[in-house]
């Protein structure tokens, strides 16, 4: 069979689908391809202690317990093609088709002097934020690359500066690490930051993390808990997939954390489609102080749904939570989806007007932008 282009395809739906789709491409086929090849030798059952095989354990690679249909190779082509039926927009064109990031220049006083008495939570991009709490600075995902891409010269470009440079952070003391995809996972930042904080990181990526020359971790399975200072820290489950190098398919697993503090306890979701996770943390972890959850890269939702949570599936997730506060993460930061880069947030105002939860419930940050949860 011969696949069209896009450029002559006649199910193309538009010229507009087709630029939208080359813009997406290049994120795409990296985030896609960096995880297709299989596996064929991996295997992680029987446990060596006799217990059960976890649900998520595969024989080949960890799979989703919950919801495994995520779209295979046919599928991305498709939608790389522009070949599937057009989604409704949930927001008009015209009031998502500029993105102007809104930036600020970080407070760096006050992140070396943090109120100890509180939590607070600077948004740096993407997935990193820096949490301070307790005396100790905890970094999430940290990426601060001009690309999230194996390669300097390619891959999807920042969007939006780093809201905090590296070299201007305080003193890390613990990274939180939820899967190996190039948004969540810079190796530049890794080996910058180096063995002086401890990292804590899914089940697979031990091997990865000491290949940057960091040994400082613990690496943990869903359910499993470890400690540094004050802090327990849980491996929760999510619902997505991870692989960046030909062969890592599947191969690391990929994880939400919940960090027990002394000012409460904070969720960290990672990349996650919908599932009844959050349910079953909301069980075992509520009350939840602060839920940062992802709200972009969801369109087109046929294929994307399975593993990235649009807006009202964010606010879902928020009230299964139960959360005190909620923040907002993954948008804006790189063009990794259909959605334009703007539309998140308002999607997310209007999921939440519709649910009827204080339009606030899930907040917003500027990049570099530093509040205090008292
Ligand atoms: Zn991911
Ligand atoms: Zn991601």
């Amino acid at each position: 069979m011969t696949i069209p282009s896009p450029e002559v395809s006649p199910e193309a739906k538009s010229a507009e689908r087709i630029t939208a789709v080359r813009k997406t491409g290049r994120a795409a086929t990296v985030i896609f391809l960096a995880g297709l090849a299989a596996c064929a030798t991996f295997h992680y059952g029987p446990r060596p202690d006799g217990r059960p095989v976890p649900a998520h354990h595969g024989r080949r690679a960890f799979v989703n317990p919950q919801r495994t249909e995520l779209r295979g190779f046919g599928a991305f082509l498709r939608w790389r093609l522009g070949l599937a039926p057009e989604e409704p927009r949930p927001i008009p064109a015209a009031e998502s088709a500029v993105y102007e990031p809104e930036v600020v220049s970080p407070d760096l006083a006050l992140l070396r002097r943090p109120d100890p008495a509180g939590i607070q939570v600077t948004w740096i991009g993407q997935s990193t934020f820096l949490v301070q709490v307790e005396g100790l600075n905890i970094l999430t995902d940290p990426v601060f690359s001009e690309r999230a891409s194996p390669v300097g010269f390619a891959g999807p470009r920042r969007l939006a500066p780093a809201g905090v440079a590296l070299a201007d952070l305080p003193r890390v003391d613990v990274v939180l690490i939820s899967h190996d995809h190039y948004d969540h996972l810079d190796k530049a930042a890794v080996r910058t930051l180096g063995n002086a904080p401890r990292y804590f990181i899914p089940l697979g990526l031990g091997r990865w993390l000491a290949a940057a020359g960091v040994h400082r971790f613990s690496e943990l399975d869903w359910g499993q808990t470890s400690s540094v200072g004050s802090l327990t820290v849980h491996a929760v489950p999510a619902q997505h997939f991870s692989g960046r190098t030909l062969g890592g398919f599947n191969r690391t697993l990929w994880t939400g954390w919940v960090v027990e503090t002394g000012r409460g306890r904070l969720y960290f979701a990672g990349d996650t489609g919908y599932g009844g996770h959050f349910r079953e943390i909301a069980a075992r972890f509520s009350p939840l102080r602060v839920a940062f959850l992802p709200i972009g890269a969801y369109r087109p939702r046929w294929f994307m749904g399975p593993m990235h949570l649009d807006p009202p599936e964010a606010v879902r997730a928020f009230r299964e939570l139960g959360a005190e506060v909620g923040l907002a993460m993954h948008w804006g930061t790189f063009r990794q989806a259909e959605e334009p880069p703007a539309e998140p947030p308002l999607y997310l105002k209007k999921a939440l007007r519709e649910s009827g939860l204080d339009r606030d419930a899930i907040r917003v940050l500027k990049f570099g932008q530093t509040i205090s949860l008292e």
